[in-house]
């Protein structure tokens, strides 16, 4: 049985990635600080005899033996979180990646590290593949987390040819679903909690911007897939090409919910990418992955989870 540590294991992501470990089989040691991870999310875990919480974070070192896999997604993802403290941000996945990375290198461990589309920045090249450099600024608000996540891949690639270790970079597009956090601040968790809610519906911008939403079922079996191929060291583009505006989306939750609420218009951030999609060639082509779910088959599970938190 392999023995698999997951950081930020608590988190979204993290937590439905411990579930299909545990139902695969696997040891499962979730490493998390709880920024913005949450208990409820792993509860239904604790009893599991294959599951053990460490809370720790990974700006420490970590010292464990008998590691063969670990999934580094220890980071704050929404902006409003990676904002927060910018400076703990950038150390996250700066010192945090070197302690993942000497943890991997002691055990002989695979790492997977979850990169990001925003690698990319504000793209001037649309859908974007692996091999474009990206178009991002080094030194505005959103930069503790773009750049981080660039230095992040950078250091996975230097120990790998430095000292040898396995590592995957997955480079995650716009993921929604259950268990994202309320308060996240994310498109996809405001709009529909702020339609549950009866409250303005906040567009950033005119809504002409665009993003590619995956359902996390669909994001995990990549990660997985991504972890346990043999061919590539490379990044691999993981997202959904079904490309839309932020408009376009509001409307498509609003139709889908009772409510009173009116759209209301807002300042766009700084450096707010005009738009996103990803290339998914060489996930199609190595892990024989892609997305099954489409956003008017994953917008109502989701939207059901948040009905159910009765906010
Ligand atoms: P999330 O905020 O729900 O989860 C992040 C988890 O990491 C939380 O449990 C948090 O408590 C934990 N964490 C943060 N800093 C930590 C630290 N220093 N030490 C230990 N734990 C720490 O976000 P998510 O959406 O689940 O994202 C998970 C990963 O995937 C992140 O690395 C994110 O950058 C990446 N990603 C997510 C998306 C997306 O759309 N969800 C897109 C691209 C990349
Ligand atoms: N956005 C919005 N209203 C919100 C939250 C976000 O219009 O309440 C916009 C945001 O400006 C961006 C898009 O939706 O253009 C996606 O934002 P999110 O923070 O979910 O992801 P990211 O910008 O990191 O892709």
């Amino acid at each position: 049985m392999p023995s698999i540590v997951v950081t930020g294991g608590a988190g979204f992501l993290g937590s439905h990635l411990c579930d299909t470990l545990i139902a695969g089989d696997a040891k499962v040691i979730c490493v998390d600080n709880f920024f913005t991870g949450q208990k409820k999310n792993i509860e239904h875990l604790r009893q599991n005899p294959n599951f053990k919480l460490l809370e720790h974070d990974i700006v420490e070192p970590l010292e464990l033996s008998g590691i063969d896999q670990i999934y580094n997604l220890a980071c704050p993802a929404s902006p409003v979180h990676y904002q927060h403290d910018p400076i703990k941000t950038v150390q996250t996945s700066t010192v945090g990646m070197v302690n993942m990375l000497n943890l991997a290198e002691k055990n002989k461990a695979r790492l997977l590290q979850a990169s990001t589309s925003e690698i990319y920045g504000d793209p001037e090249v649309h859908p974007q593949p692996e091999e474009y450099w990206g178009n991002v600024n080094p030194i505005g608000e959103r930069s503790c987390y773009d750049e981080g996540k660039r230095v992040a891949e950078t250091l996975c690639l230097d120990y790998h040819r430095e000292k040898g270790v396995e590592v995957r970079i997955a480079r995650i597009f716009n993921t929604y679903g259950p268990r994202m956090h309320p308060n996240d601040g994310r498109v996809v968790s405001n709009f529909i909690v702020q339609t549950i809610q009866n409250q303005p519906i906040t567009i950033y911008g005119d809504g002409s911007q665009t993003r590619s939403f995956c359902y996390v079922d669909d994001l995990i079996t990549g990660l997985v897939a991504l972890m346990n191929q043999d061919q590539t060291t490379g990044p691999i583009n993981l997202g959904n090409p079904e490309e839309l505006t932020i408009k376009r989306l509001a409307e498509l939750i609003t139709a889908q919910i009772e409510s009173t609420s009116s759209i209301v218009y807002q300042a766009l951030p700084e450096d707010d990418p005009k738009q996103r999609q990803p290339d998914i060639t060489k996930a199609t082509d190595i892990l024989a992955w892609q997305p099954v779910t489409s956003l008017s088959a994953g917008l109502p599970q989701t939207i059901e989870y948040f009905t159910s938190l009765k906010l």
